[in-house]
């Protein structure tokens, strides 16, 4: 036999049983990974179609070699299909019905054409024994079927390299290098049928088939060493990116080894160039989240951007090599902002009034009780608004409330910022303020003039109100001071103010010469 046919029959037959060795390692191994399924099928027809050429090379005989070539093509259209469907599986994406017909039902179309060639002679306008070759190889004129099946098949070839590639970008460099080398596997038998089309081949021996021993060698290679179809690291990596939970990634020196996506929520000005930099050298980071980041404090990291508050949980995680050693740290930061935000609401409904927003009693004392801790001269005024149960009979209880909301504005609108402010009940009201007595009554003064001339407009009426208060000093308590003591005092004093005709100012003491 011709020493140069020998070789490419040798290196065929190698090529059809390392293919079938493949799919039933794949069968034994892989075959419920993603894309395990439609390998197993695209190595079993590649070593069918892989074998039968191999025959069709040992062939002398013009009739043989038509008969070993139909066997050829029983398996040769599917390879493609069974490989995009293959990468497709890879990367999680699925095909819709129609595209699954159209795939499976052109290479039908293309064994029936070829089948029946004899007929119609549209797959191959001639079928003949090439004459001047050493060995005999048979001389394909094409016809309008194989133009059609050939389109078909490198279209189907580069949608798979296609499909690889845009999973390329999204992928980590040791996965880049799996679909990398998944896609050298696809493309190799393609570029040696090229060289077979253009006439390049030697002796118009098809190269393909022989390529596919080099195909397969590197689908092996990513098979067995880095694992083409494992998909954990896959996973691992979109389960990295799509966690709600902001990640950093430091080692031992604090050098940025990783992020994923929702870290940029945390720290809006990561950029990918920072990986491999020193936390503390980067300008563009807070110095609150890197005192934080570099202290390991386990607190709630708050920060305001365009002038939204968001707070993160903040954990840390050591990460240990397999002797033990510390070689890192994992950050997480999970977003609490909605939590805080509730929290925030749920303290201030448990410490305000509803209607008025101004502080209930039970928060008015115990505030007041931390203000007369340290230590200071103390005022208490308690003002109540004459016959306001006419307010309700005449103009009704929302009316009533209106009003109330208003005097608690003019009330505000005298008070400092470290003043108290509370409602007592009903339409009581306590304030507590630094200061001597003579301070207090001036204010109490001057609240008293404003509700008075300050009337409150409501449903096209105008409600004119005047008021009483009660005001004390902690210089007027003998024995202990207590906030209850002052309260006591103030609305004793209160008491005498109604007593005196209403609309009117009393302390204390003038309350007790007046009893
Ligand atoms: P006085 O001058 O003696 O204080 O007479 P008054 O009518 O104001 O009498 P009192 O303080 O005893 O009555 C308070 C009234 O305030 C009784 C109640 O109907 C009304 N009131 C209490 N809380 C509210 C409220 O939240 N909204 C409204 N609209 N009315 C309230
Ligand atoms: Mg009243
Ligand atoms: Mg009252």
């Amino acid at each position: 036999m011709n020493q140069e046919l020998l070789g490419f029959v040798v290196l065929t037959f190698l090529g059809g049983v390392l293919s079938l060795i493949l799919c039933i390692y794949a069968y034994l191994n892989i075959k419920n990974t993603p894309g395990g399924k439609y390998y197993i099928l695209a190595t079993l027809m590649a070593s069918f179609f892989t074998f039968s050429y191999g025959f069709e090379l040992l062939s002398y005989e013009l009739e043989q070699i038509k008969f070993w070539l139909r066997m050829e093509y029983l398996a040769l259209p599917f390879i493609p299909v069974f490989i995009l469907l293959m990468c497709l599986d890879y990367v999680g994406k699925k095909l819709n019905r129609i595209f699954t017909f159209v795939l499976f039902g052109l290479p039908f179309v293309t064994i029936t054409l070829h089948l029946t060639n004899d007929f119609h002679h549209l797959y191959y306008s001639s079928v003949s024994l090439k004459i001047d070759s050493p060995y005999p190889i048979v001389e394909l004129e094409p016809g309008l079927g194989f133009v059609v099946h050939s389109v078909f098949l490198y279209g189907v070839v580069a949608a798979s390299v296609v499909v690889l590639l845009l999973e390329l970008r999204t992928l980590s460099t040791k996965l880049k290098q799996q679909i990398l080398l998944m896609v050298t596997g696809v493309l190799i038998p393609i570029i040696a049928s090229v060289f077979y089309i253009t006439g390049l081949s030697p002796n118009g021996v098809d190269i393909g088939p022989v390529s596919m021993c080099f195909s397969f060698v590197f689908h092996g290679i990513a098979l067995l060493s880095y694992k083409m179809f494992d998909i954990t690291p896959i996973a691992r990596e979109r389960i990295f990116e799509s966690i709600d939970e902001g990640v950093l990634v430091l080692n031992q020196s604090n050098v940025i080894v990783d992020y994923n996506q929702a870290m940029i929520n945390v720290l809006p000005g990561l950029k990918p160039n920072y990986i491999g930099q020193k936390l503390h050298t980067i300008n563009d980071i807070d110095s609150t989240f890197l005192s934080l980041a570099m202290n390991e404090t386990e607190t709630d990291y708050h920060y305001t951007n365009e002038g939204i508050s968001h707070y993160y949980q903040v954990k840390f995680t050591s990460v240990l090599n397999s002797k033990n050693i510390l070689i890192g740290k994992i950050i997480t930061f999970t977003d609490v902002t909605k939590r805080v935000a509730l929290e925030e609401q749920l303290k201030r409904l448990a410490s305000t009034d509803g209607l008025t927003n101004i502080y209930n009693r039970t928060y008015f004392v115990k505030s007041a009780e931390e203000y007369l801790n340290k230590g200071v001269s103390i005022s208490v005024i308690m003002f109540d608004i004459d016959h306001f149960k006419k307010v309700n009979d005449t103009y009704g209880h929302a009316s009533g409330d209106a009003v109330l909301c208003n005097v608690v504005e003019i009330v505000k609108s005298c008070l400092r910022e470290e003043d108290l402010f509370g409602r007592f009940g009903g339409e009581e009201f306590l304030i507590c303020l630094s200061g001597t007595i003579d301070e207090a009554m001036n204010v109490a003064h001057s609240i008293k003039d404003m509700i008075q001339n300050m009337p409150t407009l409501v449903g096209g009426h105008c409600i004119s109100l005047t008021s009483s208060f009660g005001v004390t000093n902690t210089a007027h308590i003998e024995g202990e001071i207590s906030v209850q003591a002052l309260i006591s005092q103030a609305d004793q004093a209160l008491y005498a103010a109604k007593e005196n005709g209403r609309n009117c100012v009393m302390s204390f003491k003038q309350s007790v010469e007046v009893s």
